[in-house]
């Protein structure tokens, strides 16, 4: 079957007025996005209260369908076959053809469902409806009517050209990315990052990120791993930068100072802090982590507390409630779990202590960081000003 185009279908509850405009419109540049790649031409427009990706020419189906299914703020994608308005006795012979060609078993049931935009059409929705039911009833005789729950809800619109489609491919949800502001994310190489990048990008947040490596002591492939995250979250969000930040002196300087069971918190301070500078500095209203209660020793209620205290922003921590399952069949369904398991080390996991602490005391930590004093600041500059920056799309 060729389709011609695709009607898509979004969420509609709660934009009303100007918010409609602005969601609809940051969902047309969404989809600009998103298929800007794909082979095919195609035109993107707003129509009688709906959106219409029209297909000029050949174009690659199944890549345009993966495409918009990235497109956060799509509910559905409907495949729609465009006939020409050559009377009503073609109609009902195109009709049939396409349910012929759609539904090889036509052990079904099916109702139409005609709309129509011209008004002059002679014919009322009624009248196609029961008309065309009745051609297909004629042309296939196992399948039947069935108006409450039909398998197949077969839609007619009349236009300049009719439309004729009945699949709804479901689409990802959520809002377009733009509507609601941006946030940066910290993305280390693990699981749990990228699905927390990608649950509040589907919120219709941009996002930016801050990467912490350790050269020598992490590499260039771990490096190399974590921009492949972005990229592949970028496929949702759109163009991500992406701060790089060297963070070694200062992992040594806490390593020199402070008591090895507190390392990781403290690092993880600095971390927050470090992000939150970037994210003030370019307009960004949250951070976002991938930290879920319990998981690890710097994730108990405790130490997610030490960890928040230095911030400023919200901290947005979407996997929050999730068991560790729960966050990888994500990673699976949005394709980062295959890269995140690959074996590199992180930054964090080179200096940590054999027995962390697991319930932090903010007083402890905070008396524990006044031994950084004479140099923090100093390699807290240096370590925002080396900061390598690139956008990953
Ligand atoms: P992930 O699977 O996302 O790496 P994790 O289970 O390994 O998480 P931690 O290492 O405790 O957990 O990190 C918790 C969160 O802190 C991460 O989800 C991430 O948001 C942030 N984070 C950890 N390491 C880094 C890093 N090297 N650079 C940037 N952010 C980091
Ligand atoms: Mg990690």
């Amino acid at each position: 079957m060729i389709f011609h185009a695709f009607l898509i279908k979004y969420g509609e509850i709660g934009i009303k007025g100007k918010n409609r405009y602005l969601f609809e419109d940051a969902l047309i540049r969404q989809m600009r996005y998103a298929l800007k790649d794909v082979d095919g031409t195609f035109d993107i427009h707003k129509s009688q209260g709906r959106i219409y990706v029209e297909c000029e020419g050949e174009y690659d189906y199944e890549e345009t369908v993966a495409s918009l299914k990235r497109v956060f703020g799509i509910v559905g994608i409907c495949p729609v076959v465009h006939v020409e308005d050559q009377g009503f006795e073609q109609l009902k012979k195109d009709v049939v053809d396409y349910m012929d060609q759609m539904y090889p078993n036509k052990n079904t049931t099916f109702k139409v469902e005609a709309r129509r935009g011209k008004k002059s059409y002679p014919k009322n929705s009624m009248e196609i409806n029961c008309d065309l039911g009745e051609a297909i009833l004629e042309a296939f005789p196992e399948i039947k009517v069935d108006v409450h729950k039909p398998e197949i809800k077969l839609n007619i619109e009349i236009r300049e050209q009719i439309y004729i489609y009945s699949e709804i491919i479901p689409g990802p949800g959520g809002m377009p990315v733009g509507t609601n502001g941006k946030a940066m994310l910290l993305l280390s190489g693990g699981i749990d990052s990228p699905v927390a990048g990608y649950m509040i990008s589907k919120r219709g947040v941009g996002l930016e990120a801050t990467y912490f490596h350790a050269p020598p002591y992490t590499s260039e492939r771990a490096k190399q791993k974590v921009i492949d995250l972005a990229k592949l979250v970028a496929k949702y969000s759109g163009p991500i930068k992406l701060h790089i930040v060297n963070f070694t002196d200062i992992q040594l300087y806490i390593y020199d100072k402070c008591p090895h069971d507190e390392l990781t918190i403290i690092m993880r301070r600095y971390m927050m802090k470090i992000a939150e500078h970037f994210a003030k500095e370019s307009g960004c209203l949250g951070l976002i982590t991938g930290e879920s209660i319990g998981q690890v020793a710097s994730q108990t209620m405790q130490s997610l507390a030490a960890t928040n205290d230095v911030c400023t922003l919200p901290v947005y921590r979407p996997v929050i409630g999730f068991d560790k399952q729960e966050i990888v069949e994500i990673a699976e369904k949005i394709d980062t779990y295959e890269t995140s398991i690959l074996p590199f080390e992180d930054c964090c996991t080179i200096f940590v202590a054999k027995h962390p602490v697991t319930k932090p005391n903010i007083n402890v930590i905070r008396r524990s960081e006044e031994n950084l004093a004479e140099k923090i600041d100093e390699l807290f500059e240096a370590a925002v000003n080396t900061v390598e920056t690139i956008v990953v799309k």
